[in-house]
């Protein structure tokens, strides 16, 4: 199976892409956490890309490009989910290219719609598990609120450190990321129009201003009757 996620900085979309990930067994792929990975490794690529990070930009395409076909082309063979890219119209143009040359279909493709200013707020409160970033922390969200221990905010799931991440708290930066994703001409909205005309994944549109369960289970219900769909279709 494999998946595109779509949605603007701070709508939960990592949270999404893990919940499915774990469901379905795939490998999710985040084009954001990997750069954050080179930079905290200190490869040449993390040094070229921090300062686009830094200020909200897009790290440019020869960077970017190569480093999700590579993990596109290690991941598991149940599948992927790729969180993050592609954010322009160019980046899903190559993306549509280089999988059809590998016979690969999107199955499906979700977009979590929510508000600037109130994506804006999630960003800032959002925590990081030094342990696993996938683990979902957020000081003004209760559900998924860190826990006290030793006076310290640690993680809700394991008890690892949490932090923020420099790009989060800089409201100039996180402005910018949400000009490049609501830009319907050439960035994110661009490639998401693009794949609603262009492929023949089930396009699941869902509205993100309600509780990550709800959300959840939208989206997993989705797929399943996808999957149900294509069962019939096999065997009929
Ligand atoms: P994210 O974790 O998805 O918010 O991504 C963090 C930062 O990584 C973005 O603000 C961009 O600077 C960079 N980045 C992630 N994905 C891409 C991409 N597909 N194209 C260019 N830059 C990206």
């Amino acid at each position: 199976m494999r998946i595109l996620a779509f949605g603007p900085n701070g709508s939960g979309k990592g949270t999404q892409g893990t919940i499915i990930k774990e469901r379905y067994g795939l490998d999710h792929i985040e084009s954001g956490a990997i750069f954050r990975h080179h930079i905290k490794a200190g490869t040449e690529l993390g040094v070229k890309a921090k300062a686009y990070i830094d200020e909200g930009n897009l790290v440019p395409d020869d960077l970017t490009i190569p480093m999700v076909v590579e993990a596109l082309s290690k991941s598991n063979d149940r599948g992927w989910i790729l969180d993050g890219f592609p954010r322009s119209l160019e980046q899903a143009k190559v993306l549509q290219e280089t999988l059809r040359e590998k016979k690969i279909h999107i199955d499906y493709i979700f977009e979590i719609k929510l508000d600037r200013e109130e994506a804006k707020r999630r960003i800032m409160g959002r925590r990081i598990c030094a342990i696993d970033n996938n683990h979902p922390n957020h000081i003004a969200i209760a559900a998924l609120h860190p826990v006290e221990k030793d006076g310290e905010l640690v993680c809700r799931v394991c008890g690892g450190r949490l932090s923020m991440r420099e790009d989060d708290q800089d409201e100039d930066a996180i402005n910018q990321r949400h000009d490049i994703y609501y830009d319907e001409i050439s960035c994110t909205m661009a490639a998401v129009n693009f794949y609603k005309e262009n492929s023949g994944a089930r396009f699941i549109s869902v509205e993100g201003d309600r509780g990550i369960s709800e959300i959840a289970e939208e989206i997993l219900s989705e797929i399943e009757e996808g999957e149900a769909i294509k069962l019939r279709q096999r065997f009929n």
